[in-house]
């Protein structure tokens, strides 16, 4: 038992204040990662700071056809707002594939950004793990990596990062925007995601006490023909082994707009920028669509028990792509 303090903050400059005066100082919004790691001995904060009276909730559509997401905003919530549904049909799904139902009625979009790898070894404090314990080593290299990235791996971590509404969100040029002892900050979501690179221990570009306050996702007409595809385990209550934000818009035939993510198979959410410029132009079928994800998983660096992503991601895109763009358009 390792006893800690907790205070409740009713505005948003507390609570910076609060964090940044304490080093070992957090936030918590639905506790859903936070509480659990604790519990783990994988976090080990002096001062947990509530936010969860500030007003930061809202669901609001944008006049340029956007949203404006609060970070507190429940994850059910923002699955079930009306301007989600219509126009970011690719944001409500990857939230509803998400968790369960209750952990969703908790969990706030904000703490969903931040929330910590699944690897079983940086949530056993017993192995070795460079995310947790820096330069203690990689426990997962050679030991049970089936669930880990394949895409922007580096020799001192190769996590997956676990968030499927954030897949979304890097397909969809989402912005974070923060508040913090520096002032405020707007990140492009794809730059709030690091690569593990040699410090794999650093996840966001966040300063110790900068609090995310919105997300604001612009207007994409190209996001009202979109999906996500998620392939787990089990049904429900799992993580991604491979998961796919894809949305397109054909014209004549060939595809004219294209937004393609990839979740479960890269150490952040995964913007597949080379299939999206080997689509744009080219013929909308299966042909262009599986050169498309040759493209992007020609970088892939799998190891034995995760080979088997390689096929699966580019089967996903494959299917993702065709049903996005069957129908209306072709
Ligand atoms: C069993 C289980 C299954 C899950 N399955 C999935 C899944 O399939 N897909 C998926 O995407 N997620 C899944 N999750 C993760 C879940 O979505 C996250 O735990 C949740 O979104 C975190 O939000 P929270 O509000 O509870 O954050 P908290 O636990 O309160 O906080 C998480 C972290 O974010 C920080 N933080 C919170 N809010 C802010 C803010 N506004 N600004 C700066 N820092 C902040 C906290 O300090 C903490 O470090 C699962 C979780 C569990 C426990
Ligand atoms: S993959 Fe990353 S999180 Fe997992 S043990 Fe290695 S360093 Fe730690």
């Amino acid at each position: 038992m390792r006893p800690f303090r907790y205070a409740r903050a009713t505005d948003a400059d507390s609570a910076i204040a609060m964090v940044r005066d304490h080093c070992d100082g957090a936030f918590l919004a639905g506790g859903t990662t936070e509480i659990d790691l604790i519990r783990q001995d994988v976090l080990r904060p002096g001062l947990l700071v509530d936010i969860n009276d500030l007003p930061l909730s809202h669901v609001e559509d944008l006049p340029d056809g956007g949203l404006r997401i609060g970070a507190l905003a429940r994850m059910s919530e923002v699955a079930q707002a009306a301007g989600v549904v219509a126009r970011f049909p690719v944001i409500s799904q990857a939230l509803l594939l998400g968790a369960s139902a209750q952990l969703r009625n908790m969990a706030s979009m904000g703490g969903n950004l931040c929330q910590r790898v699944r690897c079983s070894y940086f949530r056993d404090a017993t192995s070795p793990c460079n995310k947790r314990d820096p330069g203690s080593g990689c426990a997962a290299l050679d030991g049970f990596n089936r669930g880990h990235a394949i895409l922007g791996t580096s020799d001192k971590c190769i996590a997956t990062h676990p968030s499927d509404v954030a897949v979304a969100l890097v397909a969809l040029d989402a912005v974070v925007h923060t508040r913090g002892p520096g002032g405020e900050r707007a990140i492009p979501v794809d730059d709030f995601f690091l690569h593990p690179g040699d410090i794999p221990e650093r996840e966001h570009p966040l300063d110790h006490g900068e609090l995310i306050t919105t997300i604001e996702i612009p207007g994409a007409p190209v996001a009202r023909r979109s999906i996500y595809l998620k392939f787990r385990d089990r049904e429900s209550y799992e993580f991604a082994l491979v998961s796919v934000a894809a949305a397109a818009r054909i014209q004549d035939g060939t595809v004219a707009d294209v937004r393609l993510a990839l979740g479960g198979v890269g150490t952040k959410p995964w913007r597949a920028r080379r299939a999206e410029r080997s689509l744009l132009g080219q013929p909308a079928g299966e042909a262009s669509f599986a050169r498309a994800a040759g493209q992007e998983l020609a970088m892939a660096t799998p190891r034995p028990l995760n080979a088997f992503k390689v096929e699966l991601a580019r089967r996903a895109i494959i299917r993702a792509l065709a049903t996005v763009t069957s129908g209306d358009g072709r």
